[in-house]
């Protein structure tokens, strides 16, 4: 597997800091618990984004772009991290944002990532309403950049096509190489699955190299099956883009839909249960949307001895810290 073939500029002092997790551990009475820092990416307060920017950025500098232009939630983590990694590289950024979740506070929509996003300085923030073919969206601003002279580059939701996906089968080889500096036998990574890069990324990175540590992508958004199938489409494109030999081996996308609750962005309390212990119990914060999320299930289903004493479980912190301004009256009612 040979990624050094591939277009990439660098943002992250890798590797990031996997560190066990004790009072966490102790608190919940189960398996030992590690978390991967990829809350500290290092680029505008960081997140899993940034990893797949090196490479998507890589490449649209490899295509001669001007203007970068992408698409995400309100308070997408996405939209923020990528018009820092293109100022970063002197291209221009403009953005879509999908009004996805209806009726949330004020602070949703001018707090947190919007509030970065606008002082990192678009060119263009532009809204839309829910429910439009967002790609169709993106495509018709890059029509539109191209007939004023631009070089646009479009990057889907979430940074998550192949390329952007590199970015963590680069972090599954960290966690191995990690995992191995420590003597630590990694028994199952755990983290927030959205729009499939980061699973993807991750279950090809250990297939590739026959490393078999099980992954379990707790979904924020679409139902398990199709999370499923959506994360398994990514990764066999993956598989063939990086030209590992066989067959992807599907059986290993595995998802949990349980903790989606009313719907994307929607606060439920074990979210904000989890927001809360980790801050209290280690110093460290999550997010509401994803992270908030993908740590509920984890805890719940140590509640439900699902993971056990005796075993050792990664949680990827995605990052997403920014998005807690967004939540003040839910967090801090
Ligand atoms: C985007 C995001 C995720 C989900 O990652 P995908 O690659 O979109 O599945 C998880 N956590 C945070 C904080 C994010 O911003």
């Amino acid at each position: 597997m040979n990624l050094t073939r591939f277009p990439r500029v660098r943002f992250t002092q890798a590797p990031t800091p996997l560190e066990y997790l004790p009072n966490l551990t102790r608190t919940l009475g189960g398996p030992h618990i590690f978390i991967k820092r990829d809350d500290n990416t290092g680029l505008a307060l960081g997140g899993n984004k940034t990893r797949k920017l090196e490479f998507l950025i890589g490449d649209a500098l490899a295509h001669g772009a001007t203007h970068i232009v992408t698409q995400g939630a309100t308070q997408s983590n996405h939209v923020r991290q990528t018009i820092a990694a293109a100022n970063r590289h002197g291209l221009r950024t403009t953005v879509l944002l999908e009004e996805r979740v209806s009726g949330a506070p004020e602070d949703y929509y001018r707090n947190g990532n919007v509030l970065l996003d606008q002082i990192l300085g678009a060119a263009a923030i532009e809204t839309r309403p829910a429910g439009l073919d967002m790609n169709a969206e993106l495509a018709a601003v890059g029509e539109r950049l191209r007939a004023a002279g631009e070089v646009p580059y479009l990057i889907p939701g979430g940074g998550s096509n192949a390329i952007g996906a590199l970015g963590y089968v680069v972090a599954a080889q960290e966690i191995i190489a990690q995992a191995n500096a420590l003597d630590l036998r990694v028994d199952h990574v755990v983290h927030a699955t959205g729009s499939t890069g980061t699973q993807a990324g991750l279950v090809v990175g250990f297939e590739a190299v026959s490393s078999h540590i099980p992954v379990l992508g707790i979904s924020v958004r679409a139902p398990r099956e199709r999370q499923e199938d959506n994360v398994r489409r990514l990764a066999r494109e993956t598989w063939a883009l990086l030209g590992v030999r066989g067959d992807f081996p599907g059986e290993r996308v595995v998802a949990n839909a349980d903790y989606v609750g009313g719907g994307y962005g929607v606060p439920t309390e074990g979210m904000v249960e989890a927001v809360h212990l980790l801050a209290r119990t280690e110093g460290i914060l999550l997010d509401p949307v994803y992270s908030g999320k993908g740590l509920a299930g984890l805890i719940d289903l140590v509640c439900k001895d699902v993971f056990t004493e005796g075993q050792n479980i990664v949680f990827v912190h995605t990052g997403g810290a920014a998005g807690l301004f967004a939540y003040r009256s839910t967090l801090a009612p």
